[in-house]
């Protein structure tokens, strides 16, 4: 996924928006010819816009996401973003047993509080 994306992802629980991103791997692709500017949140350069601010947006069309974690701030929840796709579910769809060992796979990486408290699945349960 872009990072671009991030300013149109809300919590699919909650509706928190903007979510906080941790990009574990990366790589540069060819950018598109149009290059939009992020309208309410720029993840590349994390900070929340506004009428009177304006950002460059071309690495948030020109990064490719292989993996990282969106995490929730507002009821704790983190989804996975594994071979470039967010997967944004609700808890009932879900897989304990994947979402584990994610959280195993990149645990040097993510934050402690997601580690121990996390929903839906934590290291915990
Ligand atoms: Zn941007
Ligand atoms: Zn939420």
């Amino acid at each position: 996924m872009k990072y671009r994306l991030m300013d149109l992802l809300a919590c699919p629980i909650c509706k928190k928006f903007p979510l906080e991103l941790k990009v574990f791997r990366e790589s540069e692709i060819q950018p598109p010819q149009k290059i939009n500017r992020c309208e309410l949140y720029c993840a590349y350069h994390n900070i929340e816009l506004s009428s009177n601010v304006s950002t460059e947006c071309l690495k948030c069309y020109s990064i490719e996401i292989r993996d990282g974690i969106i995490i929730c701030s507002n009821c704790g929840r983190w989804y996975p973003i594994e071979e470039e796709i967010p997967r944004m579910l609700p808890d009932e769809l879900r897989n304990k047993n994947e979402d584990t060992q994610f959280l195993a796979k990149w645990r040097t990486r993510i934050p402690e509080k997601i580690l121990l408290e996390g929903k839906p699945y934590s290291m915990k349960n």
